[in-house]
C-alpha cells in the first residue's frame, strides 16, 4: 500500500508486487497530532485493501524527516513534531512502513511509473502552491546528510531577491511557485493565470514565462551538480500550463546549462502520475524492484 498523506487530503493506492494499482481511494481530513494521523492512516489503508492482505506500507507524508526516515521532525499542517511514525503506524497494523517526504516520494513514483521511466537519475519539481522537488538515483531517493535534499524550491536564484519563507533570499519557489505565478499575472489564482494565458492574456503569459525561466536556471544548476539524464515537472500548475511553462523551461537550460560542450541536456518532460505520483512512489518503496 502507498498512502500520501497531505494536510487535508490522503490518497491511498494498493498495488500488487508488480506494480498493478488494484485500488485507490481518496479522502478529506482534519487530522492533527500523533494518535489523530495515526488513526488517519491506519484507517485508509484497512479501506483501501479491502479483504486483501497488507503486505507492507509505503507511508509519504507532507514533512521534514530525520535522515534515518525514523522520524517526522516537523510537519505544520499535520502538528506532528519529532514523531516517530512509521513505528507507530507499524505498531498499529502490524505490518513494515517506510516513511518519505512527499515531493520525494512524487519523484520516485514518476520514476518507477511515470515520465522518468528507466531514467539513471531523475529530478522533479513540483510546481503548485510551492515549489517541491525530490532526487533519484536507480529508483532510489536522494535523501541527503539531514535528510533535507530535494528542497529544490528553496535553491536560491539570487542573494539580494525577495525573502523566502525559508529564511532564505531569492529561492526558486519566489519566482515559480504557483502563489508567485498568480501575484505576477495578477489573477487570484495560479489556475485563473493558466486559464488567462491561454486566452492570449499577456500578463498571464509573461508571469508563466518568468516562472520557466526561473525553473529552467535551477534546472540548469542542478545538471551541473547532479547530471540528471531527466527532469520531470510536475504539480498543478504544470500539469495546466502544459507547453507555456515547458518551453520557456527548456529555452533557459539551453541558455546557461554549463557542461553543454560535454553533455546532453536533461530531457525537460511533464509529470504523467499526476496526484498520485506521491502515493504510486511511496508504494515503490515497499514493492521489491525487478529490473
Ligand atoms: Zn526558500
Amino acid at each position: 500500500m502507498g498512502v500520501d498523506l497531505g494536510g487535508t487530503k490522503v490518497l491511498t493506492v494498493a498495488i500488487t508486487p508488480d506494480g498493478a494499482v488494484q485500488q485507490r481511494c481518496y479522502d478529506t481530513h482534519h487530522a492533527r497530532g500523533e494518535v489523530e494521523v495515526v488513526d488517519l492512516v491506519a484507517a485508509a489503508v484497512l479501506q483501501c485493501a479491502a479483504d486483501q492482505e497488507v503486505t507492507a506500507v509505503g507511508l509519504a507524508v507532507a514533512a521534514w524527516l530525520t535522515a534515518d526516515r525514523s522520524t517526522v521532525t516537523i510537519a505544520v499542517n499535520l502538528g506532528l513534531c519529532d514523531v516517530r511514525l512509521g513505528e507507530a503506524v507499524t505498531a498499529r497494523l502490524g505490518v513494515p512502513v517506510i516513511l518519505e517526504n512527499d515531493g520525494n516520494a512524487a519523484a520516485v513514483g514518476e520514476a518507477r511509473f511515470g515520465a522518468a521511466r528507466g531514467s539513471r537519475l531523475s529530478i522533479m519539481l513540483s510546481v503548485g502552491t510551492g515549489v517541491g522537488g525530490g532526487v533519484v538515483i536507480d529508483g532510489r531517493v536522494l535523501a541527503g546528510g539531514h535528510g533535507l535534499a530535494g528542497e529544490l524550491g528553496h535553491m536560491s536564484l539570487d542573494d539580494q531577491g525577495p525573502a523566502c519563507v525559508c529564511g532564505g533570499r531569492g529561492c526558486l519557489e519566489c519566482y515559480a511557485s504557483g502563489l508567485a505565478i498568480a501575484r505576477s499575472a495578477g489573477t487570484t489564482n495560479a489556475q485563473d493565470a493558466v486559464a488567462a494565458a491561454r486566452q492570449g492574456d499577456p500578463a498571464a503569459l509573461s508571469a508563466l514565462e518568468s516562472a520557466g525561466i526561473a525553473l529552467g536556471r535551477g534546472i540548469a544548476q542542478l545538471s551541473a551538480a547532479l547530471d540528471p539524464d531527466v527532469v520531470v515537472i510536475g504539480g498543478g500548475v504544470a500539469a495546466g500550463a502544459g507547453d507555456l511553462l515547458l518551453q520557456p523551461i527548456r529555452r533557459a537550460v539551453r541558455n546557461v546549462r554549463s557542461l553543454s560542450t560535454v553533455v546532453d541536456p536533461p530531457e525537460i518532460r511533464l509529470a504523467a502520475c499526476g496526484p498520485e505520483a506521491g502515493a504510486l512512489g511511496a508504494a515503490a518503496m515497499v514493492v521489491p524492484r525487478r529490473s
